[in-house]
């Protein structure tokens, strides 16, 4: 008690900066004590907001240190996750595993939200604010890759992978909501965890439902992880498409394709008229647009007229009126191309998002931690790996920023406003960002430059790469939580900007309705047929400290043994 009466009466004497070096550098937890205790008495109408945020910083070190310390816990869940390689609306061993992970944790937890089978929202906590963590759980049709190996092999040959790293997301978000939990208890800060998963993301299949259903009503704020190759956050328009997702399913007459073809109605004629009408009318169409389809049922054999085909149309552009307007016409040409081929016609809305745009209070809060957090340090194993596989996949040698692309990056990405970067894709975690304050948080768990939605996407993500990457995540969300928490100016300032910027000329209108429900059926014939083979794969913490030494692999291997 004496040594912090001596140092107020220093500091309140002069100022802070004759407090003496060598006392800060010797004890910090002593020093920070006195300051905090100065500020309450010199700065008047702010006493509980500068206390906060000075007690916060001993918070913020606090967790950030002992996320240092978890790096085998990110390893472990990271590399699990990436074994499971379950694709969207399927993803039932992923969430069995992250949700006993939490429960063991004390969280409580809601399966089968919205009525899909695979998701669920963990909660934690009491009171305001409610902050809501997310990042998707599902991977890619045929990105089956052995991680850390610098040449295609598949674990599972044609399997699901990780070809998106959508195996870190949620474990980022779980060591970081833990270890701010327990100080939450510790401390008796009031607030509210709610940890959720991107189920079916690749199929922009679920985040409009949750919207629908009321899961993001109570939600103060939220957010979102998705893997990167750098760590970055931005606000405003994203500079990505909203888009609807929709199959047209056609039925006719099957008959004799040789013997009696006249009686027979093509519902692939139907298919394919509405493909070359489509095709035609690109022509006239904003540069912006982006519609792609595959035939999911193109009739059984050819001398079988078909009675049944079915295409499936992603329907892409810039803002809601346009991609209704896309959804109208496709609707239309589906109508008329079954009058033309005497058929009839259905459809089905099976996943949805919108044109994103992310806010602006929340992004600098999360970019002033990206910013003490810093890159990762990567190793001479890292950065050869890296640079094999951009060899490998002949990557650009610029990223889109006009970057050099070489190896992993060792500079920080910027906090970045509205996109001038058109991107073309879509992500539905829009549309928990047009109802909540949201952002999208990316961290530097992958390789630069790569395709993305592929094998060789899916190689950094169960390597020290991606565990680092996860690592300097969990600390940067750790981070923004405790200054969420401890200061609600963010969060009254993230609701200004939604209200008075974001919101001010557009109101979200929903694609889905009440009668949509949610695809669920969607990939599931395609585990039962790769999930057995898949099991025999799956990672075993009790017998091998990493993945990588699982499946027998020298990180990194930069080609193929016995070549
Ligand atoms: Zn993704």
């Amino acid at each position: 008690m004496n040594y912090l009466t001596s140092q107020i009466l220093t500091v309140s004497s002069n100022s802070e900066l004759t407090i003496n070096k060598n006392t800060i550098m010797l004890n910090q937890k002593l020093i920070l004590l006195p300051l905090f205790v100065f500020f309450v008495t010199i700065v008047n109408g702010q006493k509980n907001e500068v206390a906060t945020s000075s007690q916060a910083e001993v918070w913020k070190n606090e967790v950030m240190k002992t996320l240092n310390g978890k790096y085998k816990t990110a390893q472990e869940m990271v590399d699990m996750v990436f074994s499971f390689s379950e694709l969207g609306f399927q993803e039932t061993e992923t969430s069995a595993y992250l949700t006993s992970i939490l429960k063991k944790n004390g969280f409580a937890i809601e399966n089968e939200i919205g009525g899909i089978p695979t998701a669920w929202m963990a909660k934690w906590g009491n009171g305001k604010p409610v902050i809501a963590l997310g990042s998707d759980i599902d991977c890619i049709p045929k990105a089956s890759q052995k991680p850390g190996i610098a040449y295609k092999e598949a674990i599972v040959e044609d399997a699901p992978g990780h070809g998106e790293g959508h195996n870190s997301g949620l474990p980022l978000m779980i060591l970081a909501a833990i270890e701010v939990k327990k100080i939450m208890e510790r401390e008796k800060i009031p607030g509210t965890l709610v940890i959720w998963p991107g189920v079916a993301e690749e199929l922009v299949g679920t985040k409009a439902w949750y919207i629908r259903d009321g899961y993001f009503k109570n939600i103060d704020a939220c957010i979102f992880a998705h893997v990167g190759s750098n760590m970055g956050v931005s606000w405003g328009d994203s500079g990505n498409n909203g888009l609807v997702s929709v199959e047209f399913k056609f039925q006719g007459n099957a008959a004799h394709a040789a013997g009696s073809p006249w009686r027979g109605k093509s519902a692939l004629d139907a298919v394919e008229l509405m493909d070359v009408a489509w095709n035609f009318k690109r022509e006239h169409m904003k540069p912006t647009q982006r519609s792609h389809y595959v035939i999911t049922d193109g009739g059984d054999q050819p001398n079988v007229v078909p009675s049944k085909a079915a295409v499936w149309y992603y329907l892409r552009e810039r803002s809601y009126e346009d991609i209704k307007s896309m959804y109208d016409d496709a609707i239309l040409y589906a109508k008329s191309v079954a009058q033309m081929t005497g058929t009839t016609m259905s459809y089905k809305l099976l996943g949805t998002a919108w044109p994103g745009h992310f806010n602006k209070p929340i992004a600098e809060a999360v970019y002033n931690n990206i910013k003490t957090v810093g890159l990762p340090v990567w190793d001479s194993s890292d950065q050869q790996l890296a640079r094999a596989v951009q060899k490998l996949v002949n990557a650009p040698k610029k990223n889109p920023r006009g970057q050099p692309i070489d190896g992993m990056p060792m500079t920080l990405d910027s906090l970045d406003g509205p996109s001038q970067i058109l991107t073309g894709a879509s992500d539905d975690i829009a549309d928990i960002a047009w109802n909540v304050p949201t952002v999208v948080f990316r961290y530097p768990s992958n390789i630069p430059g790569l395709a993305g939605h592929d094998w060789s996407s899916a190689i950094a993500m169960a390597t020290p790469i991606a565990h680092k990457g996860v690592v300097a995540g969990s600390k940067v969300v750790a981070a923004t939580l405790m200054d969420m928490l401890t200061n609600p100016k963010i969060i009254s300032d993230a609701w200004a900007y939604y209200t008075n910027v974001q919101t001010k000329d557009v109101k979200y209108i929903p694609f889905v309705d009440s009668t949509t429900h949610p695809a669920t059926y969607l990939n599931k014939k395609v585990m039962d047929e790769f999930r057995p083979q898949l099991k025999n794969y799956y990672y075993d913490p009790s017998k091998y400290k990493t993945y990588l030494e699982q499946l027998g692999i020298q990180y990194p291997q930069l080609e193929k043994k016995g070549l």
